[in-house]
């Protein structure tokens, strides 16, 4: 199965990897395209320096960029993909999208009988290196059983959510309990910093009890305790996420008052903290407006 993987990025990257093996033919193709040639080197499979010959005679395309906006102009923009991918193909994106471009994309492709399906993933890098991810699908059934063994290569839960944009929609909303969960349980635990009460016993306690949850069991002991951020995922795409779940939730006349604002949280965030921050950074936020220092 020929599969071009386009969007070499921090998730991208040990996904495609998964690929380089038969009955995967798998040609990558980056922006920069000097990280699909390290790639090449480190994991195998061939790269293209343009994304209209990776996809030549390609069965499946996936994408893997920031937003759907890159992924619309990647398709359908000057010198865009659309022609160049083989009439009948599938078109996979990975992106963390929004529900309303997805659909223009799919619409653009289904022209060319192509298939989209936008496979959002969770479970970070370590989850795409594991080939442990959760990924949530939307599209038509047969669709997604045609991107099911692509996908079965980096993913162990795949979910069918619904049509075209449901995976968007149900990673967006994964998203903005993510970002409640790093902001609450900063706040949290800076207020009890200031009590007296060390951070690692906070945590004792609570993920022995029902204020847990992945943030407080995974991310601030290795990161918040060990003042440690490794730059997995970047909190410019976290307040991206939790935006687009704030304004598919107005759109559909849901009041999402603690949505809104967390978003309105992550966005200052992202402005103090610059493009490259960490999500899990965003502690730093809290404990410089508390004057304490989370430990
Ligand atoms: P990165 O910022 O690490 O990588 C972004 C990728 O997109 C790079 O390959 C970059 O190319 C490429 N890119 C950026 N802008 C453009 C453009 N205009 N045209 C073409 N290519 C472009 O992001 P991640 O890999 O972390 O994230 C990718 C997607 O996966 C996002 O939607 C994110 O929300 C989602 N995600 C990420 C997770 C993570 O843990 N990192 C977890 C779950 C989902 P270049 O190298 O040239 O900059």
């Amino acid at each position: 199965m020929r599969v071009a993987f386009l969007g070499l990025g921090a998730i991208g990257t040990p996904m495609a990897a998964h690929l380089t093996q038969p009955p995967f033919d798998l040609t990558v193709w980056n922006r920069t395209t000097g990280k699909a040639e390290n790639f090449v080197k480190e994991h195998g499979g061939r790269s293209a320096t343009i994304a209209r010959q990776a996809v030549e005679g390609a069965d499946v395309v996936i994408t893997c960029l920031p937003s759907s906006r890159e992924v619309k102009a990647l398709v359908e923009g000057d010198g865009g993909i659309l022609s160049a991918i083989p009439d009948g193909a599938l078109f996979i994106d990975c992106t963390s999208g929004d529900p309303a471009t997805s659909k223009a994309i799919a619409k653009a492709l289904a022209a060319r009988n192509i298939d989209f399906v936008d496979a959002p993933v969770s479970g970070g890098v370590k989850g795409a290196i594991a080939g442990t991810l959760t990924i949530m699908c939307g599209g038509s059934v047969e669709a997604l059983e045609r991107a099911r063994p692509v996908l079965q290569a980096f993913g162990q839960k795949i979910v069918h959510c619904g049509s075209v944009g449901a995976g968007d929609a149900v990673k967006a909303m994964n998203q903005a309990l993510l970002a409640i969960h790093i902001w609450s349980g900063g706040e949290a635990l800076a207020t009890l910093a200031k009590l007296g009460v060390e951070a690692s016993v906070a945590l004792e306690v609570i993920n022995g009890s029902s204020g847990r949850s992945n943030t407080s069991e995974n991310l601030f002991p290795e990161r918040v305790i060990g003042r440690a951020y490794p730059r997995t995922f970047k909190l410019a795409l976290l307040d991206k996420d939790i935006g687009i779940a704030a304004d598919i939730s107005a759109e559909n006349d849901v009041p999402t008052p603690l949505i809104d604002l967390a978003a309105e949280l992550m966005a200052r965030a992202h402005t103090e903290l610059g493009e490259e921050a960490d999500h899990v950074e965003t502690v730093l936020v809290i404990e410089r407006t508390a004057g304490v220092i989370i430990s």
